[in-house]
Protein backbone atom coordinates (compact mmCIF):
# COMPACT_ATOMS: atom_id res chain seq x y z
CA UNK A 1 0.00 0.00 0.00
CA UNK A 2 1.15 3.15 -1.10
CA UNK A 3 0.22 6.38 1.42
CA UNK A 4 0.90 10.03 0.12
CA UNK A 5 1.46 12.29 2.42
CA UNK A 6 -1.28 15.07 0.87
CA UNK A 7 -3.56 14.78 -1.87
CA UNK A 8 -6.14 17.71 -2.96
CA UNK A 9 -10.29 16.83 -2.85
CA UNK A 10 -11.70 17.42 -5.92
CA UNK A 11 -14.13 16.28 -8.51
CA UNK A 12 -17.67 16.26 -10.12
CA UNK A 13 -18.71 19.98 -8.07
CA UNK A 14 -15.41 21.61 -9.42
CA UNK A 15 -15.57 20.04 -12.70
CA UNK A 16 -19.08 21.46 -12.96
CA UNK A 17 -18.06 24.83 -11.78
CA UNK A 18 -15.04 24.79 -14.38
CA UNK A 19 -17.62 24.06 -17.15
CA UNK A 20 -19.13 27.06 -16.14
CA UNK A 21 -16.07 29.29 -16.75
CA UNK A 22 -15.87 27.88 -19.98
CA UNK A 23 -19.05 28.26 -20.87
CA UNK A 24 -19.01 32.33 -20.56
CA UNK A 25 -15.12 31.89 -21.74
CA UNK A 26 -14.05 34.57 -18.80
CA UNK A 27 -11.05 32.98 -17.16
CA UNK A 28 -9.16 35.74 -16.08
CA UNK A 29 -10.03 38.31 -13.29
CA UNK A 30 -13.97 38.49 -13.43
CA UNK A 31 -17.54 37.96 -11.67
CA UNK A 32 -16.66 34.47 -10.38
CA UNK A 33 -13.40 35.91 -8.29
CA UNK A 34 -16.03 38.97 -6.61
CA UNK A 35 -19.00 36.04 -5.87
CA UNK A 36 -16.03 33.95 -4.43
CA UNK A 37 -14.91 36.94 -2.16
CA UNK A 38 -18.81 37.47 -1.21
CA UNK A 39 -18.95 34.16 -0.41
CA UNK A 40 -15.91 34.40 1.95
CA UNK A 41 -16.88 37.13 3.73
CA UNK A 42 -20.04 35.67 4.80
CA UNK A 43 -18.32 32.27 5.92
CA UNK A 44 -15.79 33.62 7.51
CA UNK A 45 -17.70 36.92 8.71
CA UNK A 46 -15.52 40.03 8.12
CA UNK A 47 -15.90 43.57 6.14
CA UNK A 48 -13.92 42.67 2.97
CA UNK A 49 -12.10 40.11 1.22
CA UNK A 50 -9.75 40.02 -1.45
CA UNK A 51 -8.82 37.46 -3.94
CA UNK A 52 -5.06 36.72 -4.69
CA UNK A 53 -3.45 34.16 -6.53
CA UNK A 54 -2.02 32.96 -3.46
CA UNK A 55 -1.24 32.47 0.29
CA UNK A 56 2.29 34.52 -0.22
CA UNK A 57 0.60 37.17 -1.88
CA UNK A 58 -1.95 38.14 0.68
CA UNK A 59 0.79 38.00 3.06
CA UNK A 60 3.28 40.40 0.96
CA UNK A 61 0.09 42.72 0.77
CA UNK A 62 -1.31 42.32 4.19
CA UNK A 63 1.86 44.33 5.13
CA UNK A 64 1.56 46.76 2.38
CA UNK A 65 -1.45 49.14 3.25
CA UNK A 66 -0.31 50.87 6.72
CA UNK A 67 2.53 52.72 5.52
CA UNK A 68 5.17 51.88 7.87
CA UNK A 69 8.63 53.60 7.43
CA UNK A 70 11.24 50.88 5.70
CA UNK A 71 13.66 49.14 7.59
CA UNK A 72 10.75 48.72 10.39
CA UNK A 73 10.64 45.21 12.46
CA UNK A 74 7.99 42.79 11.97
CA UNK A 75 7.76 39.73 14.33
CA UNK A 76 7.45 36.53 12.57
CA UNK A 77 7.73 33.13 14.06
CA UNK A 78 10.78 31.17 13.50
CA UNK A 79 9.03 27.93 13.20
CA UNK A 80 6.56 28.22 9.86
CA UNK A 81 6.86 28.39 6.07
CA UNK A 82 8.95 31.03 4.41
CA UNK A 83 6.60 33.13 2.92
CA UNK A 84 5.73 33.61 6.51
CA UNK A 85 9.04 35.86 7.12
CA UNK A 86 9.16 36.71 2.86
CA UNK A 87 6.54 39.59 3.58
CA UNK A 88 8.45 41.67 5.55
CA UNK A 89 11.41 41.13 3.41
CA UNK A 90 9.17 41.79 0.18
CA UNK A 91 7.87 45.52 1.22
CA UNK A 92 11.55 46.64 2.90
CA UNK A 93 10.57 45.76 6.25
CA UNK A 94 12.94 43.30 8.96
CA UNK A 95 11.81 40.12 10.21
CA UNK A 96 12.33 39.76 13.77
CA UNK A 97 11.76 36.00 14.85
CA UNK A 98 10.53 34.50 17.90
CA UNK A 99 10.79 31.16 19.22
CA UNK A 100 7.96 28.60 19.42
CA UNK A 101 6.12 27.39 22.35
CA UNK A 102 7.47 24.00 23.06
CA UNK A 103 4.57 21.84 23.40
CA UNK A 104 1.76 24.13 20.64
CA UNK A 105 4.62 24.89 18.44
CA UNK A 106 2.97 28.12 17.28
CA UNK A 107 4.98 31.52 18.78
CA UNK A 108 5.63 31.89 22.50
CA UNK A 109 4.22 35.04 23.52
CA UNK A 110 7.03 34.74 26.10
CA UNK A 111 9.60 35.32 23.96
CA UNK A 112 7.32 37.36 21.64
CA UNK A 113 7.42 40.03 24.97
CA UNK A 114 11.40 39.29 25.05
CA UNK A 115 11.64 40.40 20.96
CA UNK A 116 9.41 43.06 20.60
CA UNK A 117 11.48 46.54 20.81
CA UNK A 118 9.82 49.78 20.14
CA UNK A 119 11.06 49.62 16.45
CA UNK A 120 8.82 46.55 15.79
CA UNK A 121 5.31 47.55 14.12
CA UNK A 122 3.54 44.09 13.09
CA UNK A 123 3.48 40.40 14.53
CA UNK A 124 2.41 38.07 12.24
CA UNK A 125 1.55 34.74 14.06
CA UNK A 126 1.05 31.25 12.41
CA UNK A 127 -1.52 28.65 13.46
CA UNK A 128 1.29 26.44 12.91
CA UNK A 129 -0.52 23.01 12.16
CA UNK A 130 -3.84 24.36 12.99
CA UNK A 131 -3.07 24.84 16.66
CA UNK A 132 -4.46 28.02 16.98
CA UNK A 133 -2.60 30.94 18.71
CA UNK A 134 -3.78 31.98 21.98
CA UNK A 135 -5.33 35.31 20.10
CA UNK A 136 -6.97 36.87 22.94
CA UNK A 137 -3.93 37.37 24.79
CA UNK A 138 -2.09 38.18 21.67
CA UNK A 139 -4.34 40.61 20.98
CA UNK A 140 -3.93 42.38 24.36
CA UNK A 141 -0.09 42.76 24.22
CA UNK A 142 -0.53 43.95 20.27
CA UNK A 143 -2.80 46.70 21.26
CA UNK A 144 -0.11 47.46 24.24
CA UNK A 145 2.87 47.80 22.20
CA UNK A 146 0.90 49.31 19.30
CA UNK A 147 1.51 46.21 16.31
CA UNK A 148 -0.51 45.12 13.81
CA UNK A 149 -1.64 41.93 13.99
CA UNK A 150 -1.49 39.99 10.59
CA UNK A 151 -3.01 36.62 11.11
CA UNK A 152 -1.12 33.21 8.78
CA UNK A 153 -4.48 31.20 8.41
CA UNK A 154 -2.61 28.73 6.22
CA UNK A 155 -3.04 26.36 8.49
CA UNK A 156 -6.52 26.35 9.41
CA UNK A 157 -8.66 27.66 7.32
CA UNK A 158 -12.12 27.11 8.90
CA UNK A 159 -10.73 26.98 12.00
CA UNK A 160 -11.83 28.94 15.13
CA UNK A 161 -10.82 30.02 18.84
CA UNK A 162 -13.21 30.47 21.31
CA UNK A 163 -15.90 30.88 18.68
CA UNK A 164 -14.80 33.26 16.33
CA UNK A 165 -13.11 32.09 12.99
CA UNK A 166 -9.35 32.93 12.54
CA UNK A 167 -7.97 35.32 10.45
CA UNK A 168 -10.96 37.38 11.83
CA UNK A 169 -8.98 38.15 15.61
CA UNK A 170 -6.25 40.48 13.97
CA UNK A 171 -6.19 43.60 11.62
CA UNK A 172 -5.78 41.73 8.03
CA UNK A 173 -5.84 37.39 8.04
CA UNK A 174 -4.43 35.58 5.29
CA UNK A 175 -5.29 32.27 3.95
CA UNK A 176 -3.76 30.03 0.87
CA UNK A 177 -5.60 27.77 -1.21
CA UNK A 178 -2.38 25.98 -2.07
CA UNK A 179 -3.22 22.57 -3.66
CA UNK A 180 -1.96 20.32 -0.35
CA UNK A 181 -3.61 23.43 1.85
CA UNK A 182 -6.95 22.76 3.82
CA UNK A 183 -9.26 23.62 0.83
CA UNK A 184 -7.44 24.62 -3.03
CA UNK A 185 -7.91 26.63 -5.95
CA UNK A 186 -5.15 24.94 -7.46
CA UNK A 187 -2.80 27.76 -6.34
CA UNK A 188 -4.82 31.30 -4.64
CA UNK A 189 -5.09 32.45 -1.43
CA UNK A 190 -7.43 35.75 0.49
CA UNK A 191 -6.97 38.74 2.62
CA UNK A 192 -9.69 39.89 4.48
CA UNK A 193 -10.23 42.66 7.35
CA UNK A 194 -13.10 44.28 8.70
CA UNK A 195 -10.90 47.71 7.70
CA UNK A 196 -12.53 47.94 4.27
CA UNK A 197 -10.85 51.03 3.33
CA UNK A 198 -7.71 49.51 3.72
CA UNK A 199 -8.73 46.48 1.81
CA UNK A 200 -9.77 49.35 -1.04
CA UNK A 201 -6.33 50.45 -0.58
CA UNK A 202 -4.45 47.10 -0.97
CA UNK A 203 -7.21 45.81 -4.16
CA UNK A 204 -5.44 47.86 -6.90
CA UNK A 205 -2.17 46.15 -5.89
CA UNK A 206 -3.15 42.84 -6.79
CA UNK A 207 -3.67 44.34 -10.18
CA UNK A 208 -0.71 45.98 -11.49
CA UNK A 209 -1.40 49.43 -9.77
CA UNK A 210 -4.94 49.43 -11.63
CA UNK A 211 -8.14 51.05 -9.75
CA UNK A 212 -10.64 48.97 -12.02
CA UNK A 213 -10.91 45.77 -13.16
CA UNK A 214 -11.21 44.72 -16.73
CA UNK A 215 -14.44 42.24 -16.22
CA UNK A 216 -15.77 45.75 -15.22
CA UNK A 217 -14.31 47.69 -18.17
CA UNK A 218 -15.08 45.01 -20.51
CA UNK A 219 -19.62 45.48 -19.89
CA UNK A 220 -18.25 49.27 -20.96
CA UNK A 221 -16.84 48.08 -24.41
CA UNK A 222 -20.47 47.65 -26.15
CA UNK A 223 -22.29 49.83 -23.90
CA UNK A 224 -24.61 52.22 -26.12
CA UNK A 225 -23.62 55.26 -25.02
CA UNK A 226 -21.88 58.27 -25.57
CA UNK A 227 -18.61 57.44 -23.95
CA UNK A 228 -15.57 56.89 -25.85
CA UNK A 229 -13.62 56.80 -22.59
CA UNK A 230 -14.30 53.15 -21.04
CA UNK A 231 -11.35 51.79 -21.57
CA UNK A 232 -9.74 54.54 -19.09
CA UNK A 233 -8.17 53.55 -16.21
CA UNK A 234 -5.10 55.60 -13.53
CA UNK A 235 -2.01 53.83 -11.72
CA UNK A 236 -1.44 55.57 -8.77
CA UNK A 237 0.33 52.80 -6.87
CA UNK A 238 3.04 50.26 -7.84
CA UNK A 239 1.03 46.70 -7.91
CA UNK A 240 1.95 43.34 -8.49
CA UNK A 241 0.07 40.67 -10.17
CA UNK A 242 -1.44 39.14 -7.79
CA UNK A 243 -4.99 38.82 -8.29
CA UNK A 244 -6.99 35.29 -8.21
CA UNK A 245 -9.21 34.34 -11.83
CA UNK A 246 -12.14 33.08 -12.65
CA UNK A 247 -10.55 29.69 -13.22
CA UNK A 248 -9.23 29.29 -9.44
CA UNK A 249 -12.77 31.27 -8.16
CA UNK A 250 -14.47 28.52 -9.77
CA UNK A 251 -12.93 25.98 -7.66
CA UNK A 252 -12.48 27.84 -4.75
CA UNK A 253 -16.75 28.40 -4.79
CA UNK A 254 -17.13 24.46 -5.16
CA UNK A 255 -14.34 23.56 -2.37
CA UNK A 256 -15.71 26.10 -0.16
CA UNK A 257 -18.80 23.99 -0.17
CA UNK A 258 -16.98 21.12 1.04
CA UNK A 259 -14.50 22.95 3.71
CA UNK A 260 -16.44 22.33 6.78
CA UNK A 261 -16.90 18.21 5.73
CA UNK A 262 -13.47 17.65 4.50
CA UNK A 263 -11.59 19.39 8.29
CA UNK A 264 -14.32 17.29 9.73
CA UNK A 265 -12.95 14.24 8.00
CA UNK A 266 -9.03 15.55 8.70
CA UNK A 267 -10.37 15.44 12.59
CA UNK A 268 -11.78 12.25 12.30
CA UNK A 269 -8.53 10.75 10.60
CA UNK A 270 -6.24 12.40 13.62
CA UNK A 271 -8.53 10.79 16.26
CA UNK A 272 -7.99 7.31 14.54
CA UNK A 273 -4.20 8.10 14.87
CA UNK A 274 -4.64 9.33 18.26
CA UNK A 275 -6.17 5.97 19.06
CA UNK A 276 -3.91 3.86 17.60
CA UNK A 277 -0.42 5.75 18.82
CA UNK A 278 -2.16 5.70 22.90
CA UNK A 279 0.72 4.87 24.84
CA UNK A 280 3.42 3.80 22.52
CA UNK A 281 6.69 4.82 24.36
CA UNK A 282 9.13 6.15 21.62
CA UNK A 283 6.26 8.39 19.73
CA UNK A 284 4.05 11.15 20.95
CA UNK A 285 1.48 13.49 19.18
CA UNK A 286 3.36 16.66 17.40
CA UNK A 287 1.03 18.59 19.61
CA UNK A 288 -2.28 19.01 21.41
CA UNK A 289 -4.62 17.87 19.13
CA UNK A 290 -9.23 19.19 19.88
CA UNK A 291 -10.64 16.43 18.26
CA UNK A 292 -14.05 18.03 18.96
CA UNK A 293 -13.45 21.22 16.96
CA UNK A 294 -10.32 22.16 16.28
CA UNK A 295 -9.21 22.52 12.38
CA UNK A 296 -5.78 20.75 11.24
CA UNK A 297 -4.28 20.53 8.34
CA UNK A 298 -0.87 18.93 10.15
CA UNK A 299 -0.94 15.73 12.03
CA UNK A 300 2.34 14.72 13.20
CA UNK A 301 4.48 12.99 15.81
CA UNK A 302 7.46 13.70 17.75
CA UNK A 303 10.61 10.61 17.86
CA UNK A 304 13.85 11.03 19.50
CA UNK A 305 14.56 8.66 16.24
CA UNK A 306 12.98 10.81 13.69
CA UNK A 307 15.24 9.52 10.58
CA UNK A 308 15.40 6.11 11.52
CA UNK A 309 11.16 6.26 11.79
CA UNK A 310 11.07 8.21 8.03
CA UNK A 311 13.59 5.54 6.89
CA UNK A 312 11.02 2.65 8.18
CA UNK A 313 7.80 4.25 7.10
CA UNK A 314 9.23 5.20 3.51
CA UNK A 315 10.03 1.14 3.57
CA UNK A 316 6.55 0.87 3.64
CA UNK A 317 5.81 3.19 1.01
CA UNK A 318 4.33 5.65 3.54
CA UNK A 319 5.31 9.14 2.77
CA UNK A 320 6.47 11.68 5.64
CA UNK A 321 7.64 15.53 5.82
CA UNK A 322 8.60 17.83 7.92
CA UNK A 323 7.04 21.27 8.88
CA UNK A 324 9.67 22.89 9.48
CA UNK A 325 13.37 23.52 9.69
CA UNK A 326 13.07 26.47 11.48
CA UNK A 327 13.87 29.99 9.12
CA UNK A 328 16.78 31.04 11.42
CA UNK A 329 18.71 27.92 9.73
CA UNK A 330 18.22 29.18 6.05
CA UNK A 331 21.35 30.94 4.62
CA UNK A 332 18.74 33.81 3.45
CA UNK A 333 17.40 34.48 7.09
CA UNK A 334 21.24 34.21 8.33
CA UNK A 335 21.33 38.34 9.16
CA UNK A 336 17.99 38.01 11.19
CA UNK A 337 18.94 34.92 13.21
CA UNK A 338 18.51 35.54 16.34
CA UNK A 339 18.00 33.28 19.26
CA UNK A 340 15.01 30.67 18.92
CA UNK A 341 17.02 27.95 21.11
CA UNK A 342 13.32 25.67 20.98
CA UNK A 343 12.47 25.65 17.49
CA UNK A 344 16.19 24.84 17.01
CA UNK A 345 15.63 21.85 19.54
CA UNK A 346 12.42 20.65 19.10
CA UNK A 347 12.20 20.57 14.81
CA UNK A 348 14.69 18.06 15.13
CA UNK A 349 12.01 15.26 16.86
CA UNK A 350 8.98 16.41 14.40
CA UNK A 351 7.56 14.19 11.61
CA UNK A 352 4.40 14.90 9.66
CA UNK A 353 2.20 11.97 8.57
CA UNK A 354 -0.45 11.70 5.61
CA UNK A 355 -3.37 13.41 6.55
CA UNK A 356 -5.88 14.36 3.52
CA UNK A 357 -9.97 14.19 3.32
CA UNK A 358 -10.03 11.17 1.60
CA UNK A 359 -7.25 9.12 3.33
CA UNK A 360 -9.29 5.85 4.47
CA UNK A 361 -9.27 4.38 7.61
CA UNK A 362 -7.13 1.06 6.03
CA UNK A 363 -4.68 3.36 5.07
CA UNK A 364 -4.98 5.15 8.48
CA UNK A 365 -4.44 1.49 10.41
CA UNK A 366 -1.70 0.65 7.78
CA UNK A 367 0.20 4.04 9.10
CA UNK A 368 -0.73 3.03 12.63
CA UNK A 369 0.36 -0.41 12.10
CA UNK A 370 4.27 0.62 11.08
CA UNK A 371 4.18 3.12 13.87
CA UNK A 372 3.68 0.32 16.25
CA UNK A 373 5.85 -1.51 14.46
CA UNK A 374 8.80 1.03 14.94
CA UNK A 375 7.48 1.52 18.35
CA UNK A 376 8.61 -1.69 19.48
CA UNK A 377 11.61 -2.14 17.16
CA UNK A 378 10.61 -4.01 14.49
C1 LIG B 1 1.46 27.37 2.44
C2 LIG B 1 1.81 28.46 3.38
C3 LIG B 1 1.88 29.80 2.98
C4 LIG B 1 1.87 30.24 1.56
O1 LIG B 1 0.79 29.90 0.84
P1 LIG B 1 0.89 29.75 -0.76
O2 LIG B 1 -0.55 29.78 -1.13
O3 LIG B 1 1.56 28.46 -1.04
O4 LIG B 1 1.63 30.93 -1.27
C5 LIG B 1 2.10 30.77 3.95
N1 LIG B 1 2.27 30.44 5.23
C6 LIG B 1 2.24 29.17 5.65
C7 LIG B 1 2.43 28.89 7.10
C8 LIG B 1 2.03 28.14 4.74
O5 LIG B 1 2.04 26.86 5.16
Amino acid sequence: MQVRLFKPSVGEAELARIREVFERSWLGLGPLVTEFEEAWKRYVGTGAALGVNSGTAALHLSLAGYGFRPGAKVLVPAMTFVATAAAPLYNGFEPVFVDMDPETLSLSLEDLERKCTPECVAVMPVHLGGHPVAMDRLLDFARQRGLKVIEDCAHCTGGSYQGKKLGTWGDIGCYSFEEKKCMTTGDGGMLVSDDVELVDRLRPRRWVGIDKDTWRRAGGYTRQEEDARHWYYEVSVLGYKYNMNDLAAAIGLAQLEKLDAMNRRRREIIRRYLDGIRGLSRLRPLMPYDTAAGVYWIFGVRCEQRDDLIIALKRREIATGVHYMPLTLHPLFKAHRGSVPVAEEVWKTMVTLPLFPDLTDAEVDYVVQALRDFDRGR
